[in-house]
């Protein structure tokens, strides 16, 4: 496509749109708009507009169109594939102004808001009421509800509670057109038409812009509990999360941390985890409304996980303990880029019990390739973040070895029945492998249903499509 540049008239306009005070133009304004949390990866805005109302958003898409400009959507930026980038330039669209709770519907545990919301004050907001919003990206003190519906984002209680997807129930978009869709409502059931709702998600702002969201709310849970469990051998880990599972017992989450993951969080934080020379730390959360209940569920996953060789098992139940838990497992990115600023992560996902198969296949590639990898992730959904740390390797070597290592480790999550990507999407850097993962006729499926929605590519160029 070829696009139109940013003039004069055009900058005027947006400021008739918008104000003043919300278009950005000189360089030092931009340069938070050219990256999102990908290393590696920038491109210079032309112009960046924050909007405040949908009816903003609109006349910006309609001057767009009319003016054949690409538009790239933001919330926070904490993206790591990359979908918020601006690869062609243009207006970068920055939705973090739109960022009210609307309206929180008791009678029908429904919640209303803007995109730009955070994700974690929609938690505290609705946990305030005794109400539950599951979704839990890592990411969740900083990025926004309108990302976590762009790029389907996930989160640690996947395993009992699902992702965003499974709470989204209406949406207020934007065609690149300027038109406003109204997908969907306050309904838990509906199927008129095709589900126009979950279409968009996880459409990483290529085919409209989001601007409200219905989300489905959940009562409480009313207790909580969380263990730390230091295994000694990663297969002895991996075979207490199935046999977790085969007794029937479902917690909300269990992650694992390899080791050197640990010792690169205990290195940001300067604080000590126990038993941080175990070779995988399982963190599982149970949850219910009965405390015998959850202490029943509890007890049986400590014995299973000592029967399978546990070291210990570390029993959290206040808050602030769980808190400083919780924290170990959310500093695990930034921490890798502490200990290696220039890192290669990959997000790739596996049916549950392939996960033993799949983290031979990596230690295999790393000793193939002699560099330092480091996974974590979600044991109870089979999404291992997969983080390749370049350390002192040399510029030319690691040019050639991260495309390399991103290939293999690719096929092999496909062999095993799995795909390139469970939560980080596909974006900018991963275009170049959707054919691989999904085959052509699937592409060029999502190819017209791109048409459909926008027929002059001017809305997220550069992203999903090879
Ligand atoms: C430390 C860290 C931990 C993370 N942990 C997780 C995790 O546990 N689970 C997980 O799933 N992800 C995780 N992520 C990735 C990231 O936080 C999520 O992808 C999140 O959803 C991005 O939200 P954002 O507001 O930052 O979106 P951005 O990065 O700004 O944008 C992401 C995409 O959404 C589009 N977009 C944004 N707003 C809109 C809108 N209103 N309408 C249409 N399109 C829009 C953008 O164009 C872009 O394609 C993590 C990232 C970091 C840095």
């Amino acid at each position: 496509m070829i696009y139109d540049k940013v003039d004069e008239r055009i900058v005027s306009e947006l400021r008739q749109i918008v104000g003043t005070e919300d278009v950005l133009i000189d360089g030092e304004a931009l340069e938070p708009y050219t990256h999102d949390e990908t290393v590696g990866l920038s491109a210079q805005p032309e112009v960046v507009v924050r909007a405040r109302s949908t009816e903003a958003v609109s006349a910006v898409m309609r001057l767009a169109q009319r003016e054949r400009v690409p538009v790239t959507p933001r919330g926070a930026g904490y993206g790591l594939s990359g979908g918020a980038v601006p690869m062609c330039g243009g207006i970068v669209l920055s939705l973090d102004r739109m960022n009210h709770i609307l309206e929180l519907d008791k009678d029908n545990l429904m919640l209303t808001v803007e995109p730009g919301v955070v994700t974690g004050d929609i938690h505290r907001a609705v946990e305030a009421e005794g109400l539950f919003y599951p979704p839990d990206p890592a990411s969740l003190d900083s990025c926004t509800i309108g990302g976590n519906v762009a790029e389907g984002a996930g989160g640690p209680r996947a395993v009992k509670y699902g992702v965003t997807k499974d709470y989204v129930v209406g949406l207020e978009a934007v065609l690149p057109s300027g038109e406003v869709m109204h997908c969907g409502g306050k309904l838990v059931k509906n199927v008129t038409g095709y589900n126009m709702v979950q279409l968009l998600i996880g459409s990483e702002g290529t085919l409209a812009v989001v601007t409200q969201i219905v989300l489905r709310l959940l009562p409480l849970p009313k207790v909580q509990v969380d263990l730390l469990v230091p295994f000694d051998d990663f297969q002895a880990a991996a075979d207490t999360v199935s046999d977790i599972v085969a007794h029937r017992i479902v917690p909300s989450t269990i992650e694992f941390m390899e080791r050197d993951s640990i010792v690169a969080v205990e290195a940001l934080l300067g604080k000590e985890v126990p038993h941080h020379d175990a070779t995988a730390h399982l963190l599982i959360q149970v949850d219910g409304n009965r405390q015998e209940a959850v202490d029943a569920d509890f007890e049986v996953v400590g014995e299973l996980c000592l029967e399978h060789g546990a070291r210990d098992v570390l029993v959290a139940r206040d808050r602030p303990t769980r808190d400083r838990l919780w924290e170990a497992r959310r500093m695990i990115i930034d921490a890798l880029k502490h200990a290696s600023p220039i890192n290669h992560m990959e997000d790739v996902v596996v049916p549950r019990a392939q996960i033993p198969p799949l983290m031979r296949g990596v230690k295999a590639l790393a000793d193939k390739h002699e560099v330092r990898v480091i996974c974590f992730g979600h044991a109870g959904d089979g999404n291992v973040h997969v983080n390749v740390l370049k350390d002192d390797v040399p510029d030319a070597r690691w040019a050639a070895l991260v495309p390399a290592f991103t290939e293999e480790i690719y096929a092999l999550a496909l062999s095993l029945g799995g795909t390139i990507t469970g939560e980080h999407g596909i974006g900018a850097t991963r275009r170049g492998h959707l054919t691989e993962a999904l085959g052509e006729a699937q592409v060029a499926v999502m190819r017209g249903i791109k048409a459909a929605f926008d027929p002059n590519g001017i809305l997220n160029p550069g992203k999903v499509f090879p």
